[in-house]
């Protein structure tokens, strides 16, 4: 028996990274996989070569002693060492990859040792927050459309609790061996149980109303606290609270995806809030009182007389709290001098005399620097 290469088994380059490894080996997975090729035992042939070859080339060590010694380097290092793998194996080490890619519906299986145990699929919902929300944190209730478990069989799939015998063919187990004489020694591979589907047990009279699946479409209302500091994109998970499984089994999660509504007024920048504030001509001259919207109502900031467009004021503590430590944000103002369009005859004829005014000619000094100049001190 001649081994095939592992990169060409994986169908990739010998300089393949590790991700298009794991790609790779993820595509062959899926393609094999036992849930889709049932007793097909070529597919479960590949299925385990993929697997090998992944396990191998996966391993930084092992995939040096391949390259430079061949099938020979890694013959006794792998833990599938000498054939004899067995699915188990592979679905304990690799499950990561598998992720929740298989079962569509309301779930597919997982192999744990033995019995194969359904579980839900997980269930996504956007949700999408105020900055004020996000500032205080807050408990939403939503409605969700997911498998939920059948009320007529109590999630069982199963017409009373004596419609289960148990899986003849495996004996309960949920899973066939199968021994083969090679001339390497005898080879024995198990696999889920055709029959059962891995269960172990055989309903003999299903539940009508869920055609033996123990679970249905339905509605459920789910709160879920939010904390405070959330930011757009981010992705909470909420245990068991997705699609139940099919009979009885462990059911998926609820992935919460936040969505950030835009302010009216405030801009987010990290935990910081940003404000334009836009003052007379006069206020800036003569200084003046103004109200600035926080997220907590309006906060109340005294302008200077003489005060420069392009200056920035700190609200301290007046922006966003974080979501990994404590401390808020800062409110950022930036003061604009609102200079007038359209004048009436009698304005201009103000404007003009203050042109000509000795005081009213720029004169920037140290104490008033331009827009950049004070963010860059401001980040610094
Ligand atoms: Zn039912
Ligand atoms: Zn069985």
């Amino acid at each position: 028996m001649t081994k095939r290469d592992y990169y060409e088994i994986l169908g990739v380059t010998r300089n393949a990274d590790d991700a298009e490894l794991k790609k790779a080996y993820r595509q062959m997975a899926l393609k094999y996989h036992p849930d889709k090729n049932p007793n097909n035992k070529e597919a479960e042939d590949k299925f385990k070569e993929a697997a090998e070859a992944y396990e191998v080339l996966s391993d930084g060590e092992k995939r040096k002693r391949y390259d430079q010694f061949g099938h020979d380097g890694v013959k006794n290092g792998g833990g599938f060492g000498g054939g004899g793998m067995n699915m188990d194996d592979i679905f304990s080490h690799f499950g990561d990859i598998f992720g929740g890619a298989f079962g569509g519906g309301f779930g597919g299986g997982q192999q744990r040792g033995g019995r194969r145990v359904n579980r839900g699929t997980n269930l996504r919902v956007k949700v999408r927050l105020t900055l004020e929300e996000i500032n205080t944190g807050v408990e939403k209730k939503i409605k969700v459309n997911k498998y939920i478990p059948c009320s007529y069989c109590k999630g069982s799939g199963a017409e009373n609790s004596s419609s289960f015998s148990t899986c003849s063919t495996c004996r309960g187990t949920g899973q066939v061996t199968r021994v083969t004489n090679t001339f390497l020694g005898q080879m024995q591979t198990s696999s889920v149980c055709p029959a059962c589907s891995g269960e172990g047990q055989i309903i003999q009279h299903k539940c009508v109303h869920c055609a033996g699946n123990g679970v249905v479409k339905g509605e459920d209302v789910i709160s879920i606290d939010i904390p405070a500091g959330v930011s757009d994109g981010i992705q909470l998970s909420v245990n068991g609270k997705g699609n139940a499984a099919a009979r009885s089994g462990v059911p998926g999660d609820l992935i919460i995806q936040i969505e950030e509504a835009p302010h009216e007024n405030l801009h987010r920048e990290g935990n910081n809030l940003l404000y334009d504030l836009y003052i007379s001509f006069p206020d800036a001259a003569l200084g003046c009182s103004v109200d600035i919207p926080t997220l907590e109502g309006k906060a109340r900031i005294k302008i200077d007389a003489g005060t420069q467009g392009g200056r920035m004021l700190r609200l301290k503590g007046k922006g966003l709290p974080s979501i990994n430590s404590y401390g808020k944000g800062d409110l950022l103002v930036t003061i604009n001098v609102w200079t007038p369009r359209n004048l009436s005859r009698s304005e201009k004829e103000i404007m003009e005399k203050l042109q000509s005014a000795e005081n009213f000619k720029p004169q920037p000094g140290a104490r008033d620097k331009g827009f950049f100049d004070r963010m860059r001190e401001y980040f610094q």
